[in-house]
């Protein structure tokens, strides 16, 4: 396949840069390996983008997506496993075959943050998850925990708090990243029991599920007994499949300009894996129109 601009990622940024570059008239394609829409589609409801007072994360990626492929934009389910540069054209090695483009734009997000304790892959599906609105109903009137303190964290509680009987939100710091209003809005819930500062040092286990969590609060180690952990740590980007240079600030996030240029000329960056404090739908948007711009006019 050659292509003009080839996108790594099919999220809000992905495809609003296929957007732009596609009504160009240039042959683009988003390549994505898992779904469309990125961890947005996963975002129980948006209230913060301009033109929908309340949408869901999924409805609202599956709109852009749809005006994307209208447009032409060819979005290709699969991985994209290696990057380089090759007599000024970049060669991408996905799982289905070589794909040949002039330009790249990287919209691959990032990925979302584990505890590294000891038994948390093998109970991962079995009590503990990392996606609130995609596993929140297997606990309607059972008790669970939402780890993090950032929006991420507060956003899984205002979607659980109608579905779960208890929730306790476990926050390392006493201090959230999360924004004021959305914290005290879970604060007014009579079923969230907020725990600061705690970290979780143990997943305790019966039968193969989740049974409870042991935590060290403020210096107390305590047990909670528990149907489910939500973990909402963040995430961080996953760089590996390009191979060659790119400027990264200290985190391993892509430092841009202002028109979404990475260090290497061609390569173009937007969304959440570039180097930045605010990380919302609509900067992903506007990044992703940027780096089409981008794209079609340097
Ligand atoms: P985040 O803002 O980076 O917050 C991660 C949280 O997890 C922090 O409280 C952090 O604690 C904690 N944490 C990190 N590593 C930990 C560990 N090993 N053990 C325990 N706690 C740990 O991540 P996020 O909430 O996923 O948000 C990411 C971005 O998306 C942010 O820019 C956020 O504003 C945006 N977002 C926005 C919305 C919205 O506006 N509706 C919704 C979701 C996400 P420390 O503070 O101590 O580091």
């Amino acid at each position: 396949m050659k292509l003009d601009v080839a996108i790594i990622g099919a999220g809000p940024a992905g495809l609003t840069a296929g957007i732009f570059v596609r009504r160009a008239g240039l042959k683009v394609a988003c390549f994505e390996k898992l779904a469309i829409g990125g961890q947005a589609a996963l975002t129980y409801s948006i209230d913060n983008f301009p033109g929908f007072e309340k949408i869901s994360g999924f409805e609202l990626m599956d709109k852009i997506s749809t005006q994307a492929k209208n447009l032409g934009v060819q979005i290709e389910y699969c991985s994209v496993e290696k990057v380089e540069q090759l007599n000024n054209k970049f060669i991408l090695t996905t799982s289905m075959g070589k794909v040949e483009a002039n330009k790249i734009i990287i919209a691959c997000g990032c990925k979302v943050r584990r505890l590294g304790l000891d038994n948390e892959q093998q109970l991962t599906g079995h009590g503990i998850s990392y996606c609130a609105s995609c596993d929140g109903n297997f606990f309607k009137g059972k008790t669970v925990a939402v780890v993090g303190g950032g929006n991420s964290a507060i956003a899984d509680v205002e979607y659980l708090h109608n579905i779960a009987k208890k929730i306790y939100l476990i926050n390392r710091r006493d201090v959230f990243r999360a924004g004021e209003f959305q914290l005290n809005k879970i604060k007014a819930y009579k079923n969230v029991e907020i725990i600061t500062p705690a970290v979780i040092t143990k997943f305790c286990e019966k039968g193969g599920e989740l049974a409870g969590i042991e935590i060290n609060h403020a210096g107390a180690t305590k047990t909670i007994k528990l149907d489910g952990v939500f973990l909402a740590i963040g995430s961080y980007p996953e760089l590996d499949f390009i191979n060659f240079n790119l400027n990264l600030d200290q985190a391993g996030y892509i430092i841009v300009d202002q028109n979404m240029q990475t260090s290497v000329k061609n390569v173009y960056a937007c969304g959440d894996v570039v180097s930045k404090n605010f990380r919302q739908v609509i900067n992903a948007c506007a990044e992703g129109a940027t780096a089409g711009n981008s794209c079609v006019y340097n």
